[in-house]
């Protein structure tokens, strides 16, 4: 597990912000524009009691960000962890805006979470925080609202509930209030492994241009949870070596490559991260070195995807990083001082608010589908996320051409853009404002 170091930023929000900045310079925005991004819409915290099973009360704490809504509804995940609160929910949220105005999807960004350990709830436990936290931000979730979605240690199963929770309050079936859900209940195919093979498919674009060879070309991913075994499951069939893989409790590394099949199959069995090889049921150890989470960052690698939370590469080991491409799965794995550290060594970055752009992509799709009530099959939803990720990796790529700038401030320029835009096809609404709409 990354240890907090001391070149972590310590307002992650402040941080994040950042980006906008450098990328002002090149949107031909109107100031005010950004300044209004600086500042999230709506915020709140509410306090989530669950009867435990041991029969004890027992109050958590619950965020949801709205952090703006010019484009659409907020859109983002809802995290359970230890370490949640409202100022990385803000980034997250501040992450979401950004990132739906690259793909150009029409919502806003929102996040939320829950500060939880879900590792130490039981499964009742956990079914009924998911539910009560869900009774707390009823009034300001909604399809036409604000639209959550899984993120770390949430998934289809607690989206369900979720689901079912909102249609219990609001006495409709509205499946719309919420994306990433179980198929039987709306879910659209191909979500689950969504974020994962938008990745995959930025890589293989960049593949294109830098010419390299799948087969000789090595990966290292940290964090092997939904998004990491997607991506690595996508690489590993088109002949990439995937050569570390990490969760949280460390990583395990072999220079000839792992079977990325049969790692998930472990994984999902014993909730274990092991080094074997698995013929169909049967799974047997093989050779493999254990390392932290810290060296598998610094590892001679091709291709570094850090795939599970935030700030993992900063001034601290920035210096370190031997990949000469750094996939950004995870939301906010590169602190803004690590970035210039990376680009002067010729580390190229696919930033996240692209690179991880395709789960919200296929929430979009899922959006759409329960709001139609027709259903496409899991060819067409991968075809489509196809289109829209080569076609927003291209609008990134010329831009950082047209500019000579990385693809992380060219993203931000094509965000601001967008939202810019949006803002100003809204006419005089907020300069003569009196009133909150
Ligand atoms: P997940 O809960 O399915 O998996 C997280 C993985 O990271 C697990 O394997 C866990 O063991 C590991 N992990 C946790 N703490 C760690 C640590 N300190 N060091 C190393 N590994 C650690 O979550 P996910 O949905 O795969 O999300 C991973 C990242 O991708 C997050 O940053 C999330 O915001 C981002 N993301 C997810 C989605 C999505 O649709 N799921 C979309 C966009 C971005």
């Amino acid at each position: 597990m990354p240890t907090p170091s001391s070149a972590a930023p310590t307002n992650l929000f402040e941080d994040a912000l950042k980006n906008l900045d450098e990328a002002f310079a090149y949107a031909e925005i109107h100031p005010e524009a950004l300044e209004r991004l600086r500042h999230p819409r709506t915020s709140i915290e509410v306090s989530i009691p669950v009867r435990m099973d041991s029969g004890e009360i027992r109050v958590f704490r619950g965020y949801r960000v709205r952090h703006d809504d010019t484009r659409g509804p907020g859109k983002g995940g809802l995290r359970f962890h230890p370490k949640v609160d409202m100022n990385e929910v803000k980034a997250l949220a501040f992450w979401m805006t950004c990132k739906c105005a690259v793909m150009d999807l029409p919502f806003g960004g929102a996040k939320g979470g829950i500060e939880v350990d879900p590792k130490e709830l039981s499964k009742l436990e956990l079914e009924r925080l998911s539910r009560r936290f869900i009774h707390r931000i009823a009034d300001f979730i909604g399809p036409d609202l604000d639209v959550p979605a899984p993120d770390v240690y949430t998934n289809p199963m607690i989206m369900g509930w979720m689901m079912d929770e909102y249609c219990k309050f609001t006495r409709r079936h509205t499946p719309a209030v919420i994306t990433g859900k179980p198929i039987p209940l709306g879910g659209s195919l191909g979500r689950n492994e969504a974020t994962g093979r938008g990745a995959y498919f930025c890589i293989k674009e960049h593949e294109l241009h830098r010419g390299w060879d799948p087969k000789r070309t090595t990966v290292a991913v940290q964090g092997f949870g939904n998004a990491g075994q997607a991506v690595a499951q996508l690489l590993h069939a088109d002949g990439y070596q995937i050569v570390a893989v990490s969760d949280s409790r460390g990583g395990i590394y072999r220079k000839e490559g792992f079977h990325i099949p049969s790692l998930i199959q472990a994984k999902n069995d014993t909730r274990r991260l092991q080094a074997v090889y698995c013929q169909n049921k049967l799974c047997k150890l093989i050779e493999a070195d254990t390392i932290t989470n810290e060296e598998l960052l610094e590892l001679e690698v091709d291709i570094l995807i850090p795939a599970a939370l935030e700030n993992v590469i900063t001034e601290d080991n920035a210096d370190k990083i031997k990949a000469h491409t750094l996939v950004e799965v995870a939301n906010g794995p590169v602190t803004t001082g690590a970035s210039p550290i990376l680009t002067k060594n010729d580390v190229y970055i696919i930033p996240d608010i692209l690179a991880n752009a395709g789960g919200v992509t296929v929430s979009y799709f899922e959006w759409v589908q329960n709001r139609a009530g027709f259903y496409w099959t899991e060819e067409e939803v991968n075809k489509r996320l196809l289109v829209k990720m080569r076609t927003e990796f291209h609008n990134v790529y010329d831009i950082s051409l047209a500019h000579d700038i990385d693809m992380r401030t060219a993203a931000y320029v094509l965000a601001l853009k967008r939202i810019g835009e949006a803002l100003t096809a809204q006419g005089t609404k907020d300069y003569f404002f009196d009133g909150v709409v």
